[in-house]
């Protein structure tokens, strides 16, 4: 007889689904679930706390289109996971957790962490549940990883009961379940796409909004082709940024209120008109604006404006039908046109404001300083992780991204706390596809609070992240540490210090030399740059830069304040 656990059975599942990469925190009942993933050249990455090991893992899922495995222990660890959970899933992210529970004879009884966890994760996930023996493992497995990438992806959620890690089954009752082939991918009706090309020729203000369901969706090459063939300015959405490269001449992200507001037909690829892209209505679209609208979720179609065309499937498919269209009829957006020189002038004009604030050198310097000798040093290929207010928005505006998917920031969920696992994840995706690009972690000093001590799993693994902590002393903006002394002797801190105000001038880069890591206290241009060319040439080890700035440094005067409601 050839007995096999439930934590084999598990582990084999994942691998045959071709999950390669697992994290998590172990404990009981999870620790053998670990080792037998290992065992089947599963990749694990101990992580310091189930959130951050949760959004690592559907990092990997966007990265990959293969779902990262999420492995956390009973109660507390996968209530710690579901912040993660809803990450994923509100940025339509696959991933599957799997979660350690109590034994199946204690249930009810008032067991070690007992939590209704299936009930738990539906509201974060497209499906929970538990296997009934050990012999459902496979075919459960097969169905979260299939669920978790089949139609809009998202996060699923495995139960094992403590009691089945350790249990054996004879091997040859247990049937074999194949792994699952990529997600079947469908086109539009044809019809639909002479619709939409038809409203493209007829536009006088076209703009193209590329979202990151073209990043997932793999859409690069076409949609190089199409946008080079029509013609057509395109603006992308934060994670959207990369999908065609920043400097492209026909992206006008530095022009984005103007675009938004005078298109007459916006073409969107794979964005919600959300928060994001301000619902797609007035003030910041024009009332009469006609979407055509391409995305795999039929159930989006029409939220918030109603499209003018539908487009139902895969956008890199979809893409694909335009371009044969716009070839069939030799049709091009003329360059000509006013609409073209209205983008363009404001694309100058807003070009030089950033870089007159960007070369302002005032000690402690500003966010445009910052990001403009940081954007000049950055190697083309690196993925940016971003998170914090006013760090993510300026550092959008600034540092470019040149390929699809190498960026990863607060997301539609507007998360903060999520940098460091999404780091580690790309790091880990780097190691093994050994593409020679560097990861950069520009975080705010609050953001990185969050999962702070994921450093010591950077430095555990020795994984070269560059983390660059933009320190203005506080959430949006602290005091400097003079006001902070005056402000400690009038007082107990906790009755007037302001709930925006974190430690002044705290040494982040203390945390990191903790663990043997560098770590890099920073306050001028010279030492930044410096600082920054040493931790590149560095493959050995993680490194952060603590850039203190002025805690009085803020945007440039915006036309619409946007974006306002990502909340650090
Ligand atoms: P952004 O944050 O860039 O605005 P969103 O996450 O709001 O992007 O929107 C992404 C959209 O892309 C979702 O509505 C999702 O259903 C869709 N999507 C994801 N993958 C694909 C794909 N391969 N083809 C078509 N649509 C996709
Ligand atoms: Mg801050």
């Amino acid at each position: 007889m050839d007995d096999v656990t439930g934590a084999q059975l598990i582990a084999e599942s994942l691998k045959s689904q071709k999950v390669e990469y697992m994290f998590g925190i172990v404990g009981v009942p999870v620790i053998e679930v670990a080792m037998a993933a290992q065992a089947v050249g599963i990749k694990y990455v101990g992580m310091r706390n189930e959130q951050a090991a949760c959004y690592a893992a559907s990092a990997v899922g966007y990265l990959t289109g293969r779902p990262g495995a999420c492995l956390v222990v009973s109660g507390p660890g996968l209530i710690h996971a579901l912040g993660g959970m809803a990450n994923a899933n509100v940025n339509c992210w696959p991933v599957v957790v799997i979660g350690g529970s109590s034994d199946r004879n204690q249930e009810t009884a008032g067991a070690f962490q007992e939590f209704p966890q299936v009930e738990a994760c539906r509201l974060y996930s497209k499906f929970s549940a538990r296997p009934s023996s050990l012999e459902a493992i496979p075919s459960v497995i097969e169905k979260a990883v299939r669920t978790s990438m089949y139609g809009r992806p998202g996060a699923c959620y495995v139960d094992i009961a403590g009691d089945m890690v350790n249990a054996k089954v004879d091997r040859s009752t247990v049937r074999v379940v194949s792994c699952c082939p990529s997600p079947p991918v469908s086109f539009a009706d044809h019809d639909s796409i002479s619709e939409a090309i038809n409203v493209l020729k007829k536009s006088k203000r076209p703009l193209v909004i590329i979202g990151k369901g073209a990043a997932y969706g793999r859409a690069e090459v076409a949609l190089k082709e199409f946008v080079e063939m029509s013609g057509l300015p395109f603006l992308p959405t934060p994670m959207g940024k990369g999908v065609l490269p920043d400097d492209h001449p026909n992206c006008v992200a530095a022009a984005r209120s103007r675009a938004l507001l005078q298109a007459d037909v916006v073409l969107l690829l794979g964005a919600r008109l959300n928060w994001i892209l301000h619902f797609g209505l007035p003030p910041r679209f024009d009332p009469d604006v006609k979407i055509i609208q391409v995305d795999l979720c039929a159930e989006e179609m029409g939220n918030n404006v109603r499209p003018a065309v539908a487009l139902l499937g895969d956008i890199n498919a979809i893409v694909t039908q335009l371009l044969e269209g716009v070839y069939k009829d030799g049709w091009k957006y003329s360059s000509d046109t006013e609409w073209w020189g209205t983008l363009k002038d404001k694309v100058a004009a807003n070009a030089k404001m950033s870089k007159a604030l960007a070369l302002q050198s005032t000690v402690p310097m500003n966010y445009y300083t910052v990001f403009h000798h940081v954007a000049q040093l950055l190697p083309h290929d690196c993925i940016i992780v971003s998170e914090g207010a006013n760090t993510m928005d300026i550092g959008r505006t600034m540092l470019n991204n040149y390929l699809p998917r190498h960026r990863l920031d607060a997301g539609t969920f507007g998360t903060m706390g999520v940098g460091l696992g999404f780091a580690i994840a790309a790091a880990a995706v780097e190691r093994s596809e050994k593409k020679g690009q560097r990861v950069v972690c520009v975080e705010g000093d609050s953001a990185f609070g969050f999962s702070g001590m994921e450093v010591e799993t950077m430095c555990r693994y020795n994984l070269p992240v560059i983390i660059i902590v933009v320190n203005n002393n506080g959430i949006y903006s602290g005091v400097d540490p003079e006001t902070w002394k005056e402000m400690a002797k009038m007082g107990d801190l906790t009755s007037i210090a302001p709930p925006v105000t974190l430690l002044p001038e705290a040494r982040y880069d203390e945390v990191m030399t903790a663990f043997g890591g560098r770590g890099v206290l920073v306050r001028t241009v010279e030492e930044l740059r410096s600082a920054l060319q040493l931790c590149l040439s560095d493959w050995e080890k993680p490194s952060l830069l603590n850039v203190l700035i002025d805690p009085s440094s803020d945007r440039k005067q915006q036309e619409f304040p946007w974006l306002t409601r990502s909340n650090l």
